[in-house]
């Protein structure tokens, strides 16, 4: 059986690969980026991002986004799909803020997770980027990336957060979590990974040479 991809290249290289792992959803405080994170199951950010200045600039906070309308918040939201259920869901998340923190986004998991909508893959992101605490946020592409350096064989994103937990120092936890995520999104595809052109290629157990 070929060995995992060992831990400490694969971070060299892809540090090298993506200099910058920034976030790519645009945000400027905490609430933006709870709200935009959201928004951004089953779309992309660049459509997440064309939608929030709009947004943003009629309800730039959790008191006159819980009072929004609901036919209004559904036509800014509709490029991004699924838009009903999304303006329900963004409209009750400022409604739960409001009701439980006071209208402040809350900085540990245990509390973001009490808001509906706010998964721990969103918590995790929240937290890291607009805290800068240390947090693994797992989404598809982390997940993929992992199993194909053999780093796990779970599909569980809580037990692929501990593996990588333990596999990584603490200090490097969001930066990693970053670049396997860009890693994923931009060349270790879900159909056709590019393997050809991966800077992991020859010390990933899953390259193919197609
Ligand atoms: S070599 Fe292929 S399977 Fe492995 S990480 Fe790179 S793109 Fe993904």
């Amino acid at each position: 059986m070929t060995p995992p991809a060992p831990v400490e290249e694969v971070l060299k290289r892809l540090a090298l690969s993506i200099p910058d792992p920034g976030m790519e959803l645009d945000y400027r405080n905490p609430f933006e980026l709870l709200v935009a994170t959201v928004l951004s199951a089953q779309t992309t950010d660049k459509t997440v991002n064309r939608v929030t200045p709009a947004l943003f600039r009629l309800y730039p906070d959790p008191r006159s986004l819980a009072k929004a309308k609901l036919s209004d918040l559904e036509e800014i939201l509709r490029p991004t799909g699924f838009f009903r259920r999304k303006a329900l869901h963004i409209r009750e998340l400022a409604q739960s803020l409001l009701q439980s923190f006071s209208g402040t986004v809350p900085d540990t998991l245990e509390e973001l997770v009490t808001l509906p909508g706010v998964g721990r893959k969103t918590a995790s992101v929240v937290l890291a980027h607009a805290f800068h605490k240390p947090a693994i946020f797992i989404d598809t592409h982390v997940g993929r990336v992992c199993r194909r350096l053999g780093w796990t064989r779970s599909n569980d994103p809580e037990k692929i957060e501990r593996r990588l937990a333990e596999l990584l120092p603490q200090n490097l936890w969001i930066e990693t979590a970053s670049r396997l995520l860009l890693h994923g999104r931009y060349v270790c595809l879900a159909k056709n990974p590019l393997c050809t052109r991966c800077v992991l290629s020859d010390i990933c157990p899953s390259a193919t040479g197609s």
